[in-house]
This record gives C-alpha cells, sequence and structure tokens, in this order.
C-alpha cells in the first residue's frame, strides 16, 4: 500500500466524525475521542479503508456489547464507567496504530507481516473485550486460571465458557473482516488470514487472562470486603493490594494482550509465509 496523503487527511477526518458521534452518544470521553481520533487516523493512513473499517468494527461491536442489559455494574470489578478515556483506547488502539504507521514507512516485502500484526492486535483487543462484555453477563461464576478455584464475576484473569465463546466470537469477525478484505484485494495479502487471525486474537486474549491472574494488581475493600480493581474503591475507601503488581493495572495487561496478538499474527506470516 503506498502512503497517499490525501487519505490520510481524510482517514482523520472520518475518524473524528465518527469518534466525536461517539463522544456525543456517551461512548468516548473527550480525550478518549481524540486518542481514538488519532489511532483511527494512523490507520487509515497505513493500513487503508478496510484496515480503518475493522478498527471501527471492533469499536462499534464492543461498544454494543458493553450496552446489553444484565451486568449489573455495582457488582461488577472492572468497572470503570461505559465510557472509554484516552488510555483505554491506547491500550487496546496503540499497538494496532504503531503496526499501521510503520506500514507507511515499510519496504513492500514486509507489509504482509506488519499487516498480519495490525489485524492481529485489533483481534486480541476485540477478543478481550467480546469475552469480558459476554463473561460479564452470561458467564455465570468464572474460575481463576491461577487458583482453579471459583471468584466473583469481573476478576481479572478469570474465566467462563461464555467469556471463552466470546473471546473467540471477538477473534473471529476481526477474521472474517480480514479475510474478505484480502480476498476483495482491499487490504495487503497475507497468507491464511482468517485461521491466522483467529488464532491471534485467542493467544492475545489467553494472555490477557493468564497475566489478569498472575501479574495484574487486585485490591480488597476494607469497608465493603469486595475485590476490585481500583485503588479506591467507588464507596470512598482505600483499598489493599492482595496480589500482583502495584504498577500492572488493567489497561497494561490490555496493552500487552495486543502486543502478543501483534506478534503472534506477525510470527505465523513470517513461518507460514
Ligand atoms: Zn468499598
Amino acid at each position: 500500500m503506498t502512503f497517499d496523503p490525501m487519505q490520510a487527511l481524510l482517514g482523520v477526518a472520518v475518524a473524528a466524525a465518527i469518534t466525536f458521534g461517539a463522544h456525543a452518544a456517551r461512548m468516548l470521553t473527550r480525550d478518549g475521542a481524540i486518542a481514538a481520533t488519532v489511532v483511527g487516523g494512523a490507520a487509515v493512513a497505513g493500513a487503508g479503508w478496510w484496515g480503518g473499517a475493522m478498527l471501527a468494527l471492533f469499536f462499534v461491536t464492543s461498544s454494543a456489547l458493553g450496552r446489553l442489559p444484565g451486568d449489573d455494574r455495582s457488582n461488577r470489578i472492572a468497572v470503570r464507567g461505559n465510557r472509554r478515556d484516552a488510555v483505554q483506547v491506547v491500550a487496546n488502539g496503540g499497538v494496532a496504530a504503531i503496526c499501521a504507521l510503520s506500514l507507511v514507512l515499510a519496504p513492500r516485502p514486509s507489509a504482509g507481516v506488519l499487516f498480519a500484526g495490525y489485524a492481529g492486535a485489533i483481534a486480541a483487543a476485540a477478543a478481550d473485550t467480546w469475552a469480558t462484555e459476554i463473561g460479564s453477563r452470561f458467564g455465570g461464576v468464572p474460575r481463576s486460571l491461577r487458583t482453579g478455584r471459583s471468584v466473583p464475576a469481573g476478576t481479572s484473569g478469570a474465566v467462563s465458557l461464555a467469556g471463552s465463546l466470546g473471546a473467540l466470537g471477538g477473534a473471529t469477525l476481526i477474521g472474517i473482516a480480514v479475510a474478505i478484505g484480502a480476498r476483495a484485494g482491499w487490504t495487503v495479502p497475507f497468507g491464511h488470514p482468517l485461521g491466522l487471525i483467529i488464532v491471534a486474537g485467542a493467544a492475545g486474549a489467553l494472555a490477557d487472562s493468564l497475566l489478569g491472574a498472575s501479574l495484574q494488581a487486585a485490591y480488597r475493600c476494607p469497608n465493603c470486603n469486595v475485590p476490585t480493581e481500583r485503588r479506591v474503591h467507588c464507596c470512598g475507601a482505600s483499598t489493599m493490594l492482595i496480589s500482583g503488581c502495584r504498577y500492572v493495572d488493567n489497561d497494561a495487561v490490555n496493552f500487552a494482550a495486543t502486543v502478543i496478538g501483534a506478534a503472534v499474527a506477525a510470527l505465523l506470516t513470517l513461518g507460514l509465509g
């Protein structure tokens, strides 16, 4: 794909229109909308219109799932409201944006590997978000990947059958989008796009669960006696660190999961290509 400055400008304009629409619909905070405009503009500039559409597909389906009924937010641990802020946008889309910007500069032979990495990062973000939104509603009582024991819904690193199927669904959606784009000639081609992107997305979601169950900081509110991811609970009380590393939060784990998704897709493309 050759860099087209006009397409890049138009990409930023379309991304701004979508993200500030999402801000008006209370799906993104203001700084989240600015960050998403940068990520979306980079996506169109480097990965083309279909690449940008894949990112939009992830964002729209994740936001729609986040609005499904049945999620009792007062009980949900991973809660930070349903509006995504800039840190969350970068945690989910930063790696894809870096891959897209690399595509602008990359020599042609490496474009397939970089585009696979771009798609793998989005697939990992979609898999993880779908798993969270579906698992927290339909997953019942999940089990900790670390201990195998039942834990409260929303606990980081906890898995359920519904959540795992959600992860597979999110990864498959992006895989299908990539395969359609590759067949139609709308994207940089690489080998086995459907299967490869599903595997990359699932690997990212698995990495997210493993890191969430191990390195991610987990706190407990002494006031309400419930587990939480936050240093200050919604009741106002300061929480206590009960496991994990103080500096590793949910956003850091999400970012790492997209790195894994991108790396698995890129390495498989190198290996199979
Ligand atoms: Zn509390």
